[in-house]
């Protein structure tokens, strides 16, 4: 181990004590100051990873499929390093890493399995790495990282402002790529997107998806009241960014879509195709909660079954059962682990609040036009009366382009079950006006704050909480401050 290593770590240690101090837990300031004395940390750690290293990459679900997977590996018993808190820039790589090294590992955020604090200087305690790295960095991080998988959840359209549009995502996801060439990928066959990515790259991929369409079933209310995620036959004006073979431009052919550009789909023109599928979820029902059979060639199908809201969960879950199959590993634990996930704050996070825990508050980040419409969608799934409150920012990490709100089919929210629509953050009065354009009424809040406590007061204690990212911490902190 070099010594710029180890000072690396000591320098990404203390600069995490000093987050702790001042409350900034998360952040990926050790990560600067590691990369800072050793540019090469990455690299060096990650080279004493045991059994292998996971990136999980894709628009929408990363942490969620991160996680899932930390807690599948834990649960077996392997010392796990991850950037569970989402910090998943270079830095933010750099500081799970560093910050988990002996000597006096200490315990990163969110993470579980403390490493150990024995062992030489600069020592790694890790039998997995299972980090989330943002599209726009993967280049960078891959340069130093060379992980065994990675799994690509699907490609949607980002903040405007930062990703520029889908093309780039995928042209940096395609560098990145290719600077790992013994990498195998684990993707969402569902889009025509990733699946070209994938066959583009001319790396080993395997796919999850789901390949039948998904009907209302006896458990799900009447089928009228219920929008997408079932899936919708060929036609639906939702932003399809996968409609045009990727291949040869001509327009794709769906049997049908599940959301967004998501479906069985193939080109007429030059037989791109959906690819086969390995992990095949059928029988997808979402009342009370999330189940579905995973179909393997031979091997007997298993239900899962978790504790989450939205279709969207079944391919975080089919990712993460992915890659425990690949690696060998057993499965039977994931439905203990799923009943004992712990979603990351603002990843579906449920309060109860009052003073008999009577008032009901379900907290949602949706950042992005799939984001949205998934989560009005699960929203629209409780069949009970509902008060909704959206908050949307523009500062810098939210982008500051908030025009995608005309791409997010508002429309559904005329329904009987949603009581009443408060609007706060910055651009509240865009989003008033994106409402108003939908037909529907609403009244706004100066801050997150004040509309949530507004609805504790006169709601009907069913609160669905829908921010984008800056307001997500504004939210976070004042429901945890009242929960208590
Ligand atoms: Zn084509």
């Amino acid at each position: 181990m070099s010594l710029r290593t180890i000072l690396a770590t000591a320098a990404a240690k203390a600069v995490l004590a000093a987050c702790h101090l001042t409350g900034r837990p998360g952040s990926s300031l050790p990560g600067r100051a590691a990369l800072k004395v050793d540019p090469q940390i990455i690299a060096s750690l990650a080279a004493q990873v045991r059994r292998g290293i996971i990136v999980t990459c894709g628009t929408n679900g990363k942490t969620t499929t991160n996680n899932l997977l930390c807690d599948m590996l834990e649960a077996q018993g392997f010392r796990v390093v991850s950037n569970r808190l989402g910090a998943n820039m270079m830095e933010g790589v750099a500081a799970a890493l560093a910050t988990a090294a002996s000597p006096l590992a200490t315990r990163p955020p969110g993470y579980r399995s403390a490493p150990a604090s024995g062992g030489p200087l600069g020592y790694l305690d890790a039998d997995f790495a299972c980090l989330e790295v943002d599209e726009a960095s993967a280049a960078r991080v891959l340069q130093y990282l060379k992980p065994d998988y990675m799994i690509i959840t699907g490609l949607f359209r980002d903040q405007l402002d930062r990703y520029g549009e889908i093309d780039l995502t995928m042209k940096a996801l395609e560098k990145a790529i290719a600077l790992a060439p013994d990498m195998t990928l684990v993707i969402n066959g569902d889009d025509p997107l990733t699946a070209f990515l994938a066959q583009k790259s001319g790396h080993r991929f395997v796919a999850f998806g789901v390949s039948e369409q998904t009907t209302p079933e006896v458990d799900f209310p009447p089928a009228e009241a219920v929008s997408t995620p079932v899936s919708t036959p060929n036609s639906s004006d939702e932003i399809r960014e996968g409609r045009f073979c990727e291949n040869c431009g001509a327009p794709l052919h769906y049997d049908f879509y599940h959301f967004s550009q998501l479906g069985v789909y193939r080109c007429p023109s030059c037989g791109f195709k959906r690819p086969a599928i390995a992990y095949d979820a059928a029988r997808v029902t979402m009342t009370p909660q999330l189940s579905f059979d995973v179909l393997e060639e031979d091997s007997a199908p298993i239900r899962i079954s978790a504790p989450m809201t939205g279709f969207y969960n079944v391919y975080n879950i089919l990712a993460v059962y992915g890659v425990l199959r690949e690696l060998d590993l057993p499965t039977e634990s994931i439905n203990e682990v799923l009943r004992n996930y712990k979603p990351q704050f603002g990843r579906g996070e449920l309060f109860y609040l009052g003073r008999n825990r009577e008032q009901k508050v379900l907290l949602n980040l949706a950042k992005n036009p799939t984001g949205f419409g998934q989560n009005i969608a699960a929203m629209l799934q409780d069949r009970s009366p509902k008060d909704l409150i959206i908050a949307i920012n523009d500062n810098a990490q939210d982008g500051r382009d908030i025009s995608w709100l005309w791409d997010v089919d508002f429309e559904r929210l005329a329904d009987e079950t949603v009581l009443s629509i408060t609007v706060s953050g910055l651009r509240a009065l865009d989003m008033q006006l994106r409402l108003k354009y939908a037909e529907i009424a609403s009244t706004s809040a100066k801050t997150v704050e004040e509309a949530i406590e507004r609805r504790l007061a006169d709601g009907c204690g069913n609160l669905y909480v829908l921010v984008n990212y800056t307001a997500l911490y504004e939210a976070h902190k004042y429901l945890e401050g009242t929960a208590k």
